[in-house]
């Protein structure tokens, strides 16, 4: 039974009622990184995480300076994914897989640090700069070294999630397709005694699910397709409700997958 561990990346503060019906106050969010030890695919990535190629260094173009300066997250380099990697006795040239849930700027800022990764996708990149998609963070030869999750087995999936796809063909790690918040978003479930679902961005927090308090306008604004949205939550929702473990990139909830780096 595989689980991942996760480190954060970076920490926006934002406006709960932003993310979250009837929230008050403000709220510092985490941006995860997951990393899954394979049997035989060695270490895994999933996402690329919120790098300093967002917030500082030369040559970002005028998008990324104002996606930056708009959402201002602070880096949190000592959680890096090389750091969490480092942890591990891993280094950088030694992912051969990273799964990239979906192309927004703070899953994909590390991407170009892993010249040995064959990047796994639910389709092309798709969108663009409204959508918070930066091609300037992905590496010159994303294309060439793409792999389309649905060229995999399909396999069923527990707890009503329908069908996914087998990443690795040994029911370990199972994509599972979840549209809405971004073209081509998918989480992850790891099958086993309690089924753990990584479901992303599907929301911001867990209560937003759990208590169906997805927030509305402006953060509608920001969806790929609202309609898809809304099912793909319900979806996560019912998995949830059925005994599920459900992880979310950006829940500051501390969850028992978090990896901390040593206080120095
Ligand atoms: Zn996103």
């Amino acid at each position: 039974m595989i689980r991942p561990v996760f480190a954060n990346t970076a920490d926006y503060r934002t406006r709960q009622a932003l993310i979250l019906r009837g929230g008050t106050g403000r709220v510092s969010l985490p941006v995860r990184v997951g990393l899954i030890d394979h049997p035989t695919h060695g270490a895994v990535l999933i996402d690329g995480g919120c790098g300093p190629r967002l917030t500082k260094g030369p040559g970002r173009s005028l998008a990324l300076r104002l996606y930056s300066w708009l959402l201002h997250p602070v880096i949190r380099e000592d959680s890096s994914p090389m750091a969490l990697l480092a942890a591990k006795g891993r280094t950088a040239a030694d992912v051969q897989t990273i799964l990239v849930t979906h192309f927004h700027a703070d899953h994909i800022s590390y991407l170009r640090d892993f010249p040995n990764a064959r990047f796994v996708t639910d389709g092309p990149v798709r969108g663009g700069l409204r959508h918070g998609i930066f091609p300037a963070l992905l590496p010159d030869d994303f294309a060439q070294r793409q792999i389309d999750l649905r060229s995999f087995p399909q396999a069923a999936l527990p707890f009503g999630l329908g069908a996914g796809y087998d990443v690795f063909g040994d029911g370990t790690v199972l994509a599972v397709p979840l549209p809405g918040h971004a073209a081509g978003h998918y989480g992850l479930c790891f099958p086993g005694d309690d089924p753990l679902l990584y479901a992303v961005d599907v929301q911001w927090l867990l209560a937003g699910i759990l208590q169906d308090r997805a927030p509305g306008f402006p953060a509608s604004l920001l969806a790929d397709d609202t309609t898809a949205a809304h099912e793909s939550i319900a979806l996560v929702r019912a998995f949830a409700q059925a005994g599920g473990t459900v992880v979310l990139c950006h829940d500051p909830a501390p969850t028992p997958f978090d990896w901390a780096p040593p206080d120095v």
